[in-house]
């Protein structure tokens, strides 16, 4: 839920389906158009169709409880590189390396990494395997996070107040905002498209539910 949405956006609709679908094998046996009901409103409905492939997963394959380890969890709908790595990190304990938007930014100018992203990507994720301790790995991601999000911001980072300052590449030099580096602007492709309203003579309006591919997918 929270891919692409904020906490206050989530929060009565994760504690709805919470309520309404308890574990795992409640969401695999209802309805899909159930639950794309309690989605709506929410958007990407991309989302909720793979929480639902994944629940039936999980419930038929898994006997309801989630697999332990990232390489498992990957192989479930929904769950991408970050997600597993997020899973096993927070929820299992497991030594796995967590690399959200903010930890991207975190690690670049901690190493400042010259090399633009998205080709950086990867010695990121390496970085951040080294920097992983053995012990709390999920904590440690999270404390991440929370650093990319409140200290090390986008724009004027709070470099003074940081606990990595003395170790940070980037620290006291006023070049924080560089990193990381951008890889030069792609001209925007130009879409054209037409919409039509039909109208009956009572007023009622047509309505049919977009394909799930493509821009904006139902
Ligand atoms: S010292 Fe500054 S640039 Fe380095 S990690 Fe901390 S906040 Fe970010």
């Amino acid at each position: 839920m929270l891919q692409q949405t904020t906490v206050q956006a989530v929060l009565p609709y994760f504690l709805k389906f919470v309520t309404r679908w308890p574990d795992v094998t409640a969401l695999a046996d209802e309805d899909e158009e159930e639950i794309m009901k309690a989605w709506a409103g929410l958007g990407y409905y991309s989302r909720a169709r793979n929480l639902k492939k994944c629940a039936e997963r999980v419930a038929r394959e898994h006997h309801g409880l989630f697999p332990d380890n990232e390489a498992a969890l990957k192989t479930l709908p929904g769950i991408g590189d970050y997600t597993a790595a997020a899973i096993a990190a927070v929820v299992f304990d497991r030594h796995a390396a967590v690399v959200d938007g903010n930890i991207e930014r975190v690690i670049a100018r901690f190493t400042r990494l010259t090399t633009p992203l998205p080709a950086a990507k990867l010695a990121i994720k390496e970085h951040m395997h080294t920097l992983t301790p053995a012990e709390r790995p999920g904590d440690f991601a999270q404390a991440m996070m929370d650093l990319g999000a409140t200290i090390c911001t986008p724009k004027r980072p709070a470099c003074a107040l940081c606990p990595l300052r003395d170790m940070c590449a980037v620290s006291g030099l006023d070049e924080a905002e560089l990193y990381p580096v951008k890889p030069p602007k792609n001209t925007r492709p130009v879409r054209r498209g037409a919409a039509f309203v039909a109208v009956a003579t009572d007023g009622s309006v047509l309505m049919r539910r977009r394909s799930e591919k493509g821009l904006l997918g139902a």
